[in-house]
């Protein structure tokens, strides 16, 4: 058992029962891609374009984003990035680095250069990469006191127990996690009252002496039909009312779970060459709704059950939101200088870089990228250790990063758009350097500082972050994967440190 496990089990919990040894076993450590692909290869229930799909790892449109995911497991062995990105646990094992529990400001710094080095490899394209959820399993794992409060169910002490379990099965056995934290709204004045409606949204519909039995659909699990275990935690705020028991709860269970369905959106990844699709061919990370049918969760599987309250603050309380903005925060931060340099290289190669209006465009994108790394700075550096013993990034520059990068992105694509203009258009294809057509595409697609195809391939990438349809999801996925836009603006006024502020205007008023 590992050290964090032993620190915090409570004291009226028993070990671990034969059952959870068996559902959840310790595992060897990190894995290779191929083990990790033949994971996915389980039987689970995934629907494509109309049909079931047999196996996630050779269905054309999800193979290659599997394989992507699959390379950046193998990067966990490699010496030139195992030391940045693993981390070696108290029992030998080599663990991803987002599941080390930060025990000092270095040991923050560290996670921050894993997540970064992480996104670097898509240059954020790729955007749900594992450490999302790892990070936020380890803080849901160190602030299991937390989940101590609860009186329903399996009680309190037992559900912080199974998440200790359960950080300790994913963080050793190197699983891919995904998860899903929203009820498909039916009606918005409801959802707006902190209802939803029993048609559509997942709720238990029975208790049973094994766990409960779920029923209904959320949305949206990014990564799901390439991930091993999906978290179905609460997110969106629950009236503490009695009608909403049964939409209070905290749960995992692996994705060929029975009765777990996914139904994803059609692929962004067409077939195209690396050529001419180059972030679409590789960076397919694929969104899906999930919709549970009558589906049993195991006791040893919920982590809060039945209290909205509690499951209200869940996020926020154990920090588990902080550790997430923090992974957000890096990633966005690769993101950003990849616009900044395809920006720059696009400029370049057309000799505007010398134009005042071009330049002031892209040094506006320049300055949010700097915005977001002093963003990450300021949390890192203020990093201090949380009321359960464990160092996190401060919240406040985190929490700005991730209000203010969903503007930022459809403001940095606009300036791709407006720099880029027809160009992103006049984007032949691989072949027509082949065909008949290649005399004309190497005469008339040379640039001043680029030949034809060197110009057609940046402007390819360019069309696939400004145009396309793998970009327009990009733009759609930085508006809203954190969450709605004005309940977070919203929630960042409420903890704003508004008072000094308020003192100051009424200091003035004071004075005639
Ligand atoms: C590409 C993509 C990937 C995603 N991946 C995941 C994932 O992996 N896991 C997951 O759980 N979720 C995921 N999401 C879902 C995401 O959490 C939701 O989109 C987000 O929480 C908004 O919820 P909604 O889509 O139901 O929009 P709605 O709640 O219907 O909101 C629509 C609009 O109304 C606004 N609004 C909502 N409530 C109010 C209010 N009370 N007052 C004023 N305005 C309001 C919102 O700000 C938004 O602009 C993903 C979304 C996208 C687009």
């Amino acid at each position: 058992m590992s050290s964090l496990a032993a620190r915090q089990i409570v004291d009226d919990v028993e070990t671990h029962d034969a059952a959870q040894a068996k559902t959840m076993p310790l595992g060897a450590g990190i894995r290779t891609g191929a083990e990790y692909l033949a994971g996915l290869r389980d039987g689970r229930d995934v629907w494509s374009r109309g049909k079931r799909i047999a196996d996630v790892t050779a269905e054309p449109g999800m193979a290659r984003g599997a394989a992507m995911l699959a390379s950046f497991l193998d990067k966990q062995h490699d010496e030139t990035w195992q030391d940045a990105i693993t981390y070696v646990d108290e029992d030998g094992r080599r663990c991803p680095m987002a599941f080390k529990r930060p025990r000092s400001k270095e040991d923050v710094k560290a996670r921050g250069r894993a997540y970064y080095e992480w996104a670097k490899w898509s240059n954020g394209m790729f955007g749900r990469t594992p450490d999302y959820k790892n990070a936020s399993v380890m803080a849901f794992a160190a602030a299991s006191d937390f989940l101590t409060q609860g009186t329903k169910g399996p009680g309190g002490a037992q559900m912080a127990q199974n998440m200790i379990d359960f950080y300790d099965y994913v963080r050793t056995n190197d699983k891919v996690l995904t998860h899903t934290l929203v009820n498909p709204t039916f009606n918005h004045a409801r959802a707006k009252e902190g209802k939803f409606s029993s048609e559509v949204a997942l709720q238990v519909v029975e208790e049973t002496a094994d766990g409960v039995i779920v029923n209904g659909a959320r949305l949206l699990a990014t990564l799901g039909p390439f991930a091993d275990e999906i978290e179905v935690f609460p997110s969106t705020v629950l009236r503490a009312s009695e009608d909403n028991i049964p939409f209070a709860f905290a749960f995992a269970m692996p994705i060929n779970t029975p009765g777990l369905k996914l139904l994803c959106r059609d692929s962004y990844d067409e077939g195209k060459s690396t050529f001419d699709a180059p972030l679409a061919s590789r960076y397919e990370e694929m969104d899906a709704v999930v919709i549970f049918e009558n589906v049993l969760v195991p006791w040893e599987r919920v982590f809060l059950y039945g209290q909205p309250e509690l499951c209200n603050q869940a996020f926020n309380a154990t920090n588990a939101v902080v550790h997430m903005m923090h992974q957000v925060a890096c990633g966005k931060l690769a993101k950003a200088e990849f616009m900044v340099g395809l920006m720059c290289k696009i400029a370049a190669a057309s000799g505007r870089d010398k134009d005042l209006h071009t330049k002031g465009l892209i040094s506006e994108v320049m300055m949010m990228c700097e915005t977001v790394r002093s963003h990450l700075f300021a949390a890192e550096e203020q990093a201090h250790e949380d009321q359960f013993g464990t160092f996190i990034p401060l919240r406040g520059p985190l929490d700005t990063s991730r209000n203010m990068f969903p503007k930022m992105y459809p403001r940095m694509v606009e300036i791709l758009q407006l720099i880029g203009s027809s160009s992103l258009m006049a984007t032949p294809a691989e072949a027509d350097f082949h065909n008949e057509m290649s005399g004309d595409v190497e005469t008339y697609f040379q640039l001043a500082n680029l030949e034809s195809r060197d110009r057609v391939a940046l402007y390819r990438l360019a069309h696939d972050v400004a145009v396309s349809g793998f970009g327009n999801r990009q733009a759609l996925y930085e508006r809203f994967f954190f969450g709605p836009p004005a309940l977070m603006a919203s929630a960042y006024y409420d903890i704003y440190d508004k008072q000094p502020k308020i003192d100051r205007i009424d200091d003035l008023l004071a004075q005639g």
